[in-house]
């Protein structure tokens, strides 16, 4: 007995010593310089090492159990804090059987609680076709890859050719149909607001309309932009007016076409704006009109993406028309009677995704290019430029009032347009469109357009030898009377997308892909603040204890907002190619849309962590702040400092989830002191990095008194958690808080006056060598003396070369040849950024995150700081660094456009992959034959390289333009300033910069060998993989941080309702308030949810991930999410406005790829 007691005293002995080295050894590592990698493994190896011996040691101590169990406390205590890096996996699960006890007091006993329901589902059957390549008529690259764009000309249709015809084409049985579609594009915002244009042009339209389209019997009149409508109807129709709209849509005298709330940007706009605009449009509608439209019309959009025809083909409508394309790229087309097509996707391998569109054939949608090859022909036909009404016809002959005298000859001269550009297509259906920008204004407008072709028409019609039949018309009408002529299945198929256009020349529309970079930033983030507001204001009211008036309030604000990112997806919006007052507005208009958001994100939250009902709310109380302060609309956000003193010792911060997948995260907070510590929801106290804050704009400095306190956390999906943060007392030894390691470089002069807790280093001598930065066992980054990557060390330790650095291009300088808002016309290859040397760096390594912030100064270029950083996240094992770039361009640069480059040694030859607005990827090639700047594309998310070793994913925070130009590289374009204007109508340069702030994240993946599921090698698509499917959106929706500032201090721990988490699985649309059309024609209200199932690459990535995302097998049980009956559980159109089935068991399926959207029917019985 002795002898074992004593054997269990020296067992406890080495325990003790072991912890004793185990905190000597956790401070050595952070002083120790990781610039020696040999010193970092060994190091690793003495963890290991330890760890080795803890567990043999455990063993034995199993045997002494009775004895030490004291000290096994203190080993667990150890091994915990090694653990807390991210969850013992245990850790989500007590979190959630927390939140399940919440629901089940405070929601619905758990016995009510349906079994997870599936539904067969073969997923063979699926239209998404990866393996080989879907076969298609024309292929969009593998023509960009046979045509050789020369510029040849083709006489008065300058871009194409002499069109001839046969007069015998045309019989009394099979005559030209001629459908003339009156229409008035209408800029919500370009050269004037939008309230100016409405005031001084689109009201009077509207009041013309209504008076004028009776006047004659035949007269039709197209629409699109809902927000000009809905402006009239708010402010200024009249009940009679409003009927008198009603009667002519209901007449088919008015079409609303395609219904959004703009006509929206393909390049920039993310797919789930676009649906917010097509959605706040077409809900519009049926609530006004009753309506749902059937036709497309996007006739001014700067070049075309293929996922606008698929969300318009889930939005219900049939066909669809397109005017920007590549003058080079319509002369094929049109040269093989192409110009109408079933647009493809670009994965699908059946057909399901067909959507039918029409494209023109000539230089733009006015008259002169409208009615045929010949402008100075059909001009004469525009009659508003009639002489005496301030606009003429540039090729000199003027049009004519039509007259008994010169009805003939005028007639025939139309007419032989028409048929001439009736041989571009495949039927004897034609379609001319009538009308240019904020047209029909004026009544005598009305009256000139109208009135003379009434004659010319009914003269026309009346030669039976002509064989015409002439009328005005709707797109209705025309795509009608084309399918009754034409098959569908006689028309060709084309999968890919329209970019990069050039209307002429060389004058490629890449520059709009960056212009104005500032408000595309604060256009994503007004993305994600709408997301949120909408679903957690909807999780509120789904809760049922919001009071109805409430309920309306943040339906109010949530609208306002949307709204507000709606209006900003427009082509002259998000584009950045609007005049400098009308920017200004856009921006205010999108700051008072963060506020509201912000504003009923936190009510909302509120709502939920108070529940049951409260009652006595107004909406302008706060209970929460969000960590994320915008002071003015064109000025980087700020971010609260988390104030603690003696008198409030504590904070709580609240943090919301908008994605359907729990996340994974080190977030950082900033706190007043360095001495706190940080309690997870349970009140455990948790491990957390403190480091100081660095700022400056042009110079680095350490902030005073605040600190960045980092630490991971764990947020259920559509989930509300809650951290707590606290004083402590900063006298006794404080095993959760661990101080960041600063070693500040080229800076000697520096007088650092950070608290003794951190150790610093700084050099006297300037940096002339690389360093390391790494973050526990993160991602380890190689970073030049000049403060740029150079290599990245993945976890495994191999060490991928990764070139980063700024380069900038000047504008060519020719007439009518430079760059502007819309073109870039570079000067030739971008030249070296080259900041002074030796620039102030200084590196923060902590246990979480460590970051390298550098100031790269070039006088009268520009000044960049960065913020490079890694995190030591184990759910992301790749490789992956955050970049975030904070810059100005000098007020005094004269034209410069200033990108970030990475150059690798990947061998992706000209091949590369973008991101089609954030839905699906691309693949692109780089066109020697083809000018730098059509080798820009838009990056609206994510674009990637990859070879048989490695895959590198950029994902950025903002849409900006990009290029691939060299084998290895790819470069992103931050911002341009630019002095002179592009001739496309702005008549002003671009150079209202301010400082701006993007975001990447670079991940470095290797190749999986052998893989399994692998997308054949000519596809024309890419994909994701997980890990980058995460970080992605991650970046795109992150976490709502927020700090409790209620008086009431009891709220619950967090809120929890959500049980699905399948991270493939995209929640793009959850919003209350919303009204469909039944099949027997009544209006429904209730709920509305869309979901994206993505398809992921395999072949790439680490399969570790997938223990913490979960990918799944596309059902989603709606009840997951949200109490409803499945009988109450219908599929719906993407907008919501046409119901379809009900959904059996209330589950939906998505195959990969796939869209899907529900209507949660909530319509209350009177
Ligand atoms: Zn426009």
């Amino acid at each position: 007995m002795r002898i074992r007691r004593l054997s269990a005293v020296f067992w406890a002995t080495c325990i003790i010593a072991f912890i004793f080295i185990l905190y000597v050894v956790t401070d050595l590592s952070f002083k120790l310089p990781s610039i020696k990698p040999a010193v970092e493994d060994i190091d690793n190896a003495k963890w290991s090492a330890f760890e080795t011996k803890l567990r043999h040691i455990e063993n034995e101590l199993n045997k002494h159990h009775d004895v030490v169990g004291e000290i096994k406390s203190a080993v667990d205590q150890i091994v915990e804090k090694s653990q807390e890096y991210y969850p013992p996996q245990k850790r989500p699960k007590v979190v959630k059987e927390v939140y399940n006890e919440v629901k089940q007091r405070e929601f619905k006993p758990v016995a009510d609680e349906p079994p997870k329901m599936r539904v067969p589902f073969n997923v063979s059957t699926c239209p998404i076709q990866k393996q080989t390549v879907p076969k298609t008529d024309i292929q969009m690259l593998s023509l960009y890859d046979r045509i050789m764009f020369d510029d040849i000309d083709g006489g008065v249709w300058k871009q194409g050719w002499n069109i001839e015809y046969k007069e015998d084409q045309w019989n009394h049985k099979n005559k030209l149909k001629v459908f003339i579609v009156p229409h008035s594009h209408n800029d919500p915002g370009w050269l004037k607001t939008f309230e100016n244009y409405y005031k001084t042009q689109t009201r009077a339209i509207f009041t013309n309309m209504v008076e004028k389209l009776n006047e004659g019997v035949g007269r039709k009149f197209i629409w699109a932009e809902i927000s000009y409508l809905a402006l009239w109807w708010t402010n200024d129709a009249t009940d009679k007016e409003k009927a008198a709209f009603q009667n002519l849509v209901k007449n088919n005298k008015i079409e609303i076409v395609t219904g959004g709330w703009v006509m929206n940007d393909e390049a920039n706009s993310h797919w789930l704006s676009t649906i917010q605009q097509l959605t706040t449009g077409h809900q519009w509608c049926i609530d006004n009109l009753g309506i749902i439209p059937k036709n497309a019309w996007s006739i001014d959009p700067f070049g075309y993406s293929s996922s606008q025809p698929y969300l318009l083909k889930l939005a219900g409508l049939d066909n669809s028309v397109i005017q920007r394309v590549h003058y080079r790229v319509k002369k094929e087309l049109a040269s093989n009677r192409q110009l109408e097509f079933k647009w493809r996707q670009l994965w699908d391998g059946v057909g399901k995704t067909d959507m039918f569109t029409h494209m023109f054939p000539f230089y733009s949608y006015d008259v002169p290019h409208s009615c045929g090859p010949d402008p100075k022909i059909c001009c004469q036909f525009d009659f508003k430029r009639l002489p005496g009404n301030g606009i003429s016809c540039p090729w000199g002959i003027a049009p004519q009032r039509i007259t008994q005298k010169n009805i003939q000859e005028r007639a025939l001269l139309i007419l032989d347009q028409w048929r001439k550009k009736a041989q571009l297509y495949r039927s004897n259906v034609l379609l001319f469109p009538l009308g240019d920008d904020f047209r029909y204004d004026r009544s005598n407008e009305w009256d000139n357009q109208y009135q003379n072709y009434e004659q010319l028409i009914d003269y026309i019609n009346n030669k039976d030898e002509w064989n015409a039949e002439i009328q005005f018309g709707t797109l209705e009408d025309y795509f009608k009377a084309l399918h009754a002529e034409v098959k569908l299945t006689d028309f060709p198929v084309l999968s890919g997308d329209f970019f990069t256009y050039a209307d002429r020349n060389q004058h490629y529309w890449s520059g709009y892909y960056t212009s104005r970079p500032f408000y595309k930033n604060m256009d994503r983030v007004l993305l994600a603040y709408v997301r949120a507001a909408e679903i957690i204001s909807s999780q509120a009211i789904s809760s049922r204890s919001v009071t109805h008036i409430m309920s309306l309030q943040l339906r109010d604000r949530v609208e306002q907002a949307r709204r507000s990112l709606s209006l900003f997806q427009h082509h002259d919006g998000v584009t950045g190619t609007s005049r400098d007052n009308v920017r200004e507005d856009y921006a205010k208009k999108m700051y008072m849309a963060i506020k509201y958001s912000q504003s009923a994100i936190q009510q909302a939250a509120y709502y939920l962590l108070k529940q049951p009902a409260i009652l006595d709310q107004t909406q302008d109380d706060v209970y929460l702040d969000v960590d994320d302060v915008w002071r003015r609309h064109d000025e980087v956000p700020a971010r609260i400092t988390v104030a603690l003193d003696v008198v409030s010792p504590s904070r709580k911060i609240v943090l919301y989830n908008a994605l359907a997948f729990r996340r994974y995260e080190v977030i950082t907070v900033y706190v007043s002191s360095p001495h706190v510590e940080v309690f997870d929801p349970e009140g455990n106290p948790m491990m957390a990095q403190i480091s100081p804050v660095v700022a400056g704009e042009k110079r680095l400095a350490f902030a005073a008194n605040k600190y960045q306190l980092s630490f991971p956390v764990v947020v259920e999906p559509l989930a509300i958690t809650m951290y707590t943060v606290a004083l402590r007392d900063s006298m006794s030894i404080n095993k959760y808080t661990s101080y960041a390691r600063v070693r500040v470089y080229n800076a000697d002069y520096w007088n650092i006056d950070l608290p003794k807790m951190f150790p610093v280093e700084q050099p006297t001598a300037r940096l002339a060598e690389d360093v390391t930065l790494q973050a526990s066992n993160s991602t380890r980054l190689v970073v030049n003396m000049n403060g740029l990557i150079k290599a990245i060390v993945s976890p495994d330790g191999t060490t991928v070369p990764l070139h980063m650095d700024f380069v900038q291009y000047d504008s060519h300088r020719g007439k009518d040849n430079n760059s502007g808002a819309y073109l870039f016309i570079p000067a030739g290859p971008a030249e070296p950024f080259r900041p002074d040397g030796f620039p102030e760096l200084v590196l923060v390594e902590g246990m979480y995150r460590a970051t390298l912030y550098s100031a790269l100064n070039s006088p009268k270029n520009a000044d960049v700081v960065l913020a490079i950083s890694v995190v030591n996240n184990p759910t992301l094992p790749h490789s992956e660094v955050e970049i975030s770039n904070t810059f100005m361009i000098d007020p005094q640069a004269d034209n410069l456009e200033l990108a970030m480059r990475f150059s690798t040694d990947i061998k992706n030859g000209d091949t590369f992959y973008t991101d089609l607005n954030g839905m699906h990827m691309i693949k692109r090639r780089y066109f020697d034959k083809l000018p730098l700047q059509a080798n820009y594309y838009p990056l609206s998310a994510a674009a990637y390289l990859e070879d048989e070793r490695n895959r590198l994913t950029l994902i950025t925070s903002t849409p900006l333009g990009m290029g691939a130009l060299q084998p290895g590289q790819i470069e992103v374009m931050q911002d341009r300033r630019l002095s002179k204007d592009d001739n496309r109508g702005m008549a002003q340069g671009v150079l209202d910069n301010v400082r701006t702030r993007h975001m990447f994240k670079i991940i470095i993946e290797n190749a999986n060998k052998p893989c399994q599921v692998k997308t054949a090698a000519d596809h024309p698509s890419g994909q994701l993989t997980l890990g980058a499917h995460v970080s992605q959106q991650y970046l795109l929706q992150p976490l709502v941080v927020l700090h409790y500032t209620a008086r009431d201090d009891s709220p619950h721990a967090g809120y929890s309702r959500a049980t699905s988490s399948a991270a493939d699985v995209v929640l793009a649309a959850y919003t209350s308030h919303i009204s469909t059309k039944n099949k027997d024609g009544s209006v429904l209200h209730g709920m509305g949810m869309t979901f994206q199932r993505v398809y992921l690459e395999q072949c790439y990535g680490s399969n570790e991930i997938s223990k913490w995302y979960h990918v799944g097998d596309g059902q989603v049980q709606i009840s997951e999410l949200v109490d409803a009956p499945s009988d109450k559980i219908f599929e719906s159109s993407l907008t919501f406005v046409n119901l379809k089935s009900q959904l059996p068991h209330g589950v939906v399926t998505l195959c990969p790829q796939e869209i899907r959207s529900v209507f949660i029917n909530q319509t209350l019985k009177n």
